[in-house]
Formats: C-alpha cells, structure tokens, sequence
C-alpha cells in the first residue's frame, strides 16, 4: 500500500440509519480489519475530517445537519454513502420517512451498497477514494516559492 500518500481522517454521519451499517463501520477499527494501518483515524468533528461516511436514509430531519456537516469540512473533501439506505432508501424507499438519497442533498463521491454493507466493500471504497485524494494533489500546480531579496544575498 506503498501508493496511499495521506493519512485521512474520517468522519461518519448516522443520516436515519438502523444503525447495521454504523456496527459494520466500526467493525473497520477492531484488529481483523484494521483501518489504522492506512493511517485512517474516526474523528468525531468534520473539521478534522477528510472524508465523510454517511449511512441511513437521509431522513427530512437530517438533510439540514448533513449539509451543515458537510459545509464544515476542509475544501478538500470526499463522501461516501455507505449501504443501500443512504444509495436509495434501502427497505425504507417505500416509508413516509425516506425523502431522497444522500447524493441529491450532498455530492457523493463512492457509492458502498449493501444492506448492510461488508467491512471490506467500505475499505475498498476508503483506498479508492484515498487514491483520488493522492491524484487531486497531484493534478494541482506546484507552487513556486519567490526568494525575497534578503534571501538571495
Ligand atoms: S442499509 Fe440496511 S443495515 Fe444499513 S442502515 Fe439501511 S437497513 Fe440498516
């Protein structure tokens, strides 16, 4: 896994989830998958985080806080829907609650379907996405430091 460059830290959002895909995501910490060993760290703060996990329905009562969760997260940003609720309703499409999907209140980066989804589809979905956060560093310019006058002499 030479190729992942950045340490990201991750941030999950429970928009209206039965709570399933929130064990899966956790399941990612415990020692047999073990997303620490690409640098990745769960953070409670989208402040800190580089990536966004979003699981449930997107309920009507959530779309308000998961944009705003959304808008707090540096410029450089990825999300990810992880199962089949936030892709599209999963079982609840039918239900008064759902709305509409996670991609129609923020901008989705990786869809993770399932229902829920396995731990190792969420870790696919994380090196991808690591791997577009690598190349969006990459196809930015190179800055150019100027000397200043002093530090030529
Ligand atoms: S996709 Fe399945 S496991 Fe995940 S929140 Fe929806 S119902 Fe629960």
């Amino acid at each position: 896994m030479d190729y992942i460059k950045k340490s990201p830290w991750i941030c999950v959002y429970n928009a209206g989830s039965c709570n399933g895909c929130d064990l899966e995501v956790l399941a990612l910490l415990n020692p047999k998958y073990d997303i620490e060993r690409f640098g990745c760290e769960l953070k409670a703060s989208p402040r800190h985080a580089d990536i966004l996990l979003v699981t449930g329905i997107g309920s009507k009562q959530n779309q308000k806080r998961l944009k705003l969760v959304y808008e707090q997260m540096a410029s450089k940003k990825k999300v990810i829907a992880v199962g089949s609720c936030a892709i599209s309703g999963g079982p609840f499409r039918e239900g008064w609650v759902f709305t509409e999907p996670v991609d129609r209140i923020i901008p989705v980066d990786m869809y993770v379907p399932g229902c829920p989804p396995r731990p190792e589809a969420i870790i696919d979905a994380l090196i991808k996405v690591l791997e577009e956060l690598d190349g969006d560093k990459k196809d930015k310019p190179k800055q150019t430091r100027r000397r200043s006058k002093k530090a030529k002499k």
